[in-house]
């Protein structure tokens, strides 16, 4: 089995990134776009230890919430998501 590459671009901000999104992956849009390729195991759900509720998606740059709510951020110890390029390769 070859590997098939779907996706693979560099992009050193978020403007190349959303411009190649609106023209090679429309059907995507952002928040998709970001599901398929860029979203973490843990991503998009609370970081706050033993809670389990969904987070909301901010955008490219942001990601998801880190956590579902205010009550919960201050729970969590803060991290930061940063975002230097994207290189995807999918098996299919
Ligand atoms: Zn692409
Ligand atoms: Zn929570």
């Amino acid at each position: 089995m070859n590997d098939k590459l779907i996706c693979e671009i560099e992009c050193k901000n978020f403007i190349g990134l959303s411009t190649h999104i609106r023209f090679k992956h429309k059907d995507l849009g952002s928040k998709g776009y970001y599901d398929l390729f860029l979203k973490k195991d843990l991503e998009g759900i609370c970081a706050n230890d033993g809670c389990n509720n969904p987070t909301s998606y901010l955008g490219l740059k942001s990601g998801y919430s880190r956590c579902c709510s205010y009550k919960c951020s201050a729970l969590s110890p803060s991290g930061e998501i940063v975002f230097h390029y994207v290189k995807i390769i999918k098996n299919v």
